[in-house]
């Protein structure tokens, strides 16, 4: 596992830069509230979703069960996934190969939740979302940034919002108006599958899906984009101020 980001030489030092965790369930607007604040602070973006969906899409590939844990550890230690900031999030990189797009696809989205409740898989991740946001300056997007990754975070957001919102937004994005899509979807069908997913990741017995209890809770279901935007703008900064 590597990134663009800085090496890990100050893990056990108070770090100078802070680390805003957004935690949340799918389509609540973490990936773009993360990036607005990584551009708006200057931060690093680092989306951990993209790092469970790139161990997927290697399982995908390789004809590994999603259910067995002991092999999935073994394939993630030989997997290089490799997240490079770009403006709106993360370029993603499996060993070497752009991966990008291929890990929106629904196999790998459907994936990433069923190989993410195991113990020893999330060990593995958190430990190298620890060496990579270690040094602050990070903005860190995910479920369990705020109670597993870094229960330290300066910067905690949970951010949420109605189910039928979050569905109606993820449609729009996977089918956005005028553009032909690969297949035929429906809004019904993923509401479905957004809920399955959540109810996974909100169940599993490892770090489930759950705010933080210092964490500062942004319900987007009334809110416009700019409103959310403007909100989580202000907490990190009146969270900043605090901790000077
Ligand atoms: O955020 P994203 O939708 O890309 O995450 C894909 C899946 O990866 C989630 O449904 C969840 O199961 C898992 N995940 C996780 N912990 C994280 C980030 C993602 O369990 N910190």
């Amino acid at each position: 596992m590597s990134t663009a980001a800085q090496p890990d030489t100050a893990k056990h030092s108070p770090r100078q830069r802070p680390v805003i965790a957004i935690d949340g369930p799918a389509g609540a607007g973490k990936s773009t509230v993360a990036a607005h604040l990584a551009r708006r602070f200057g931060f690093l973006n680092l989306e951990t979703g993209a790092m469970y969906r790139a161990l997927a899409l290697k399982a995908i590939q390789n004809d590994h069960s999603f259910d067995e844990e002991a092999a999935l550890v073994d394939l993630a230690q030989q997997t290089t996934i490799t997240l490079q900031p770009v403006v709106d999030g993360n370029r993603v990189l499996l060993d070497g190969v752009d991966v990008t797009q291929r890990l929106r696809e629904k196999d790998v989205t459907a994936a990433a939740s069923k190989v993410s409740v195991h113990p020893r898989v999330r060990a593995w991740m958190v430990a190298q979302q620890q060496k990579l946001g270690g040094q602050g300056g990070v903005v860190m997007e995910g479920r369990d940034i705020g109670t597993k990754v870094f229960p330290d975070a300066e910067v905690k957001i949970f951010l949420d919002a109605a189910p039928e919102v979050r569905g109606n937004r993820r449609y729009r994005q996977v089918s956005p108006a005028g553009q032909p899509v690969a297949a035929p979807v429906t809004e019904e069908a993923v509401l479905r599958e957004m809920k399955e997913r959540d109810e996974r990741d909100r169940n599993r017995a490892d770090s489930p899906l759950q705010p933080a209890e210092d964490a500062v809770i942004l319900d987007s279901t009334a809110l416009t984009l700019e409103q959310v935007l403007e909100q989580a703008e202000a907490i990190v900064t009146g969270r900043m101020q605090q901790s000077r």
